[in-house]
């Protein structure tokens, strides 16, 4: 008999679609002999977000669109400034694009916002900002970013990546849209991948001025949200309350795994994200492979620590579990 493992290397929603976006999907199929129609969830972004549609790009999940920036701005010499560890993607992205990445390493877990400041040259294409910051859940407060913001020349772009805002709670963090209200060069990239639970679907979008937008969409490939993924997504904004619903459990379990492991003496920094990182250093990959055998399979940043999704409860015991029999426990 197999044991059933538990994937908790993603950060996917531990449930599945919301029952109400699975129906629209099911309604959708209907039409998929015709090419979507990208106004529509572009129609109800606008409303949502209270931004002029000319400002609203959709892609197939924000990774494409974040691809589809650095295309656009990058060329021959650019460098993109970002934290260091984050998305695992950025990297890929900026030699997609002919760029150089410049990482910036986190100071005490956190974008160090002030070596960030530091890196920009007049080669910087773009600068990314992943708040809350994936692989650590660490975020980036509203005055810190201000200040930031304030040091960046007018002309560089710099994308918020909020593909985890749903899960923040922490007040103090600002919602990347207010930064792009009065600074042209601000840009915010969304995903209904993650919290909506849609990640198979690939839907994100952008938000940013017509100067950048405009060069993005020149860019981009026609029809890349398709019309499932569509009705998914204008589903999804309807679905405030099934999915805040979703999100409070999350946040629970969250909290439960990080005072379990804090009490047991590990180290666990404060998530606003739906994953904790354990910054285990040389023990990562031993980590890794204990827990893979316990049947939970979790995210491997050696030589640095792990990232653990928050799953289902039972998916989150097995987890424990595996943490509690590790040889090298603190
Ligand atoms: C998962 C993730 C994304 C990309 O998600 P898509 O599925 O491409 O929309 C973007 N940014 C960060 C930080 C992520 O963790």
């Amino acid at each position: 008999m197999t044991r059933e493992s538990f994937d908790l290397s993603r950060n996917e929603s531990p449930f599945g679609p919301l029952p109400s976006v699975a129906e629209a999907v099911g309604r959708a199929t209907r039409r998929i002999s015709r090419y979507p129609d990208a106004g529509t969830l572009t129609a109800a972004l606008t409303d949502r977000l209270g931004v002029p549609a000319a400002h609203v790009l959709v892609g197939c999940g924000s990774a494409a669109l974040a691809q589809d920036v650095l295309g656009a701005v990058g060329g021959p010499d650019g460098e993109v400034v970002f934290a260091w560890p984050s998305f695992e993607a950025y990297p890929h992205l900026a030699s997609r694009a002919a760029m150089k990445s410049i990482r910036v390493p986190l100071r005490d877990g956190a974008h160090d916002l002030t070596a960030m400041a530091e890196a920009i040259t007049d080669r910087t294409r773009a600068v990314l900002v992943c708040n809350p910051n994936n692989p650590t859940g660490t975020v980036v407060r509203r005055g810190p970013l201000a200040e930031f913001l304030d040091a960046v020349p007018s002309d560089c772009p710099v994308v918020l990546d909020e593909a985890y805002g749903e899960y923040v709670r922490d007040r103090e963090v600002p919602d990347g849209l207010s930064f792009y209200r009065d600074r042209p060069n601000v840009a915010v990239l969304r995903t209904f991948s993650k919290a909506y639970g849609l990640a198979g679907l690939r839907v994100g979008y952008l938000v940013a001025h017509p100067h950048l937008a405009d060069a993005v969409r020149g860019f981009m490939l026609p029809f890349t949200v398709n019309s499932l993924g569509s009705a998914a997504a204008v589903a999804s904004l309807e679905a405030t309350a099934e999915l805040e619903h979703r999100v409070t459990l999350v946040l629970g379990e969250r909290e439960r795994i990080r005072c379990a492991l804090l009490e047991l003496g590990w180290t666990v920094p404060a998530s606003e994200a739906n994953f904790l990182w354990l910054p285990l250093g040389e023990r990562t990959s031993a980590f890794v492979a204990h827990c893979a055998r316990a049947g939970a399979v979790i995210g491997a940043y050696p030589p640095l620590g792990v990232r653990v999704t928050v799953g289902t409860a039972e998916a989150n015991d097995a987890f424990l579990r595996a943490a509690l029999s590790f040889p090298d426990r603190p």
